[in-house]
């Protein structure tokens, strides 16, 4: 078969497998294996921090995750929406805290269950009811699990060092940005 061919057989396949209209709404491109992903997730160490970044935040603040966020290659951002400014040290703490994480070296897996059984231990309620009746479960070892379908690292020790360069905080909303240094 001729390469231009193989790639239109596979697209051809994946668009018979749509039945999640958010990946039509994503607009993914469909010949490669690494698009099932909002465009958001496409650098995969990044998008993994901002993974441990929302489970620490929760588990420091009592907050949600983040749900409106920017995640690019060079720098990143995510919003968390808390009742009063966080201190300076809180924020480092944070910062030590997903750090302390990535050097575990943390194995990053991912596993599909029927929504029922995944909605036991996880909440869903900001999966959207056309996400489908299987759901997409990423765990970063035992520190978080969240339903995900970006593309992510396979160790934490791949993501380097996590660095919160700026923050600031209005109307209840801090806005957190952060970048990964070697
Ligand atoms: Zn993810």
């Amino acid at each position: 078969m001729r390469p231009a061919q193989a790639i239109l057989g596979v697209g051809l396949r994946r668009l018979l497998q749509i039945e999640n209209p958010l990946q039509i709404r994503y607009n993914i491109p469909m010949n490669t294996n690494a698009d099932l992903a909002p465009k958001k997730d496409y650098y995969a160490p990044m998008h993994t921090a901002e993974h441990i970044l929302n489970q620490t935040m929760v588990r420091v603040f009592g907050c949600n995750r983040s749900k409106t966020n920017h995640i690019e290659k060079n720098k990143s951002k995510c919003d968390y929406f808390l009742p009063s400014a966080p201190t300076e040290e809180q924020l480092r703490e944070v910062e030590a805290l997903v750090n302390d994480v990535i050097a575990s070296r943390l194995p990053v897996t991912a596993e599909e269950l029927p929504r029922e059984v995944a909605e036991k231990s996880v909440d869903l309620s900001s999966l959207p009811e056309e996400a489908g009746e299987t759901v997409r479960l990423v765990r970063v070892g035992g520190y978080d699990v969240c339903p995900c379908i970006g593309k992510h690292v396979s160790n934490t020790s791949e993501i380097g060092r996590f660095k919160l360069f700026s923050w600031d905080y209005q109307n209840g909303r801090l806005r957190i940005r952060f970048k990964l240094e070697q």
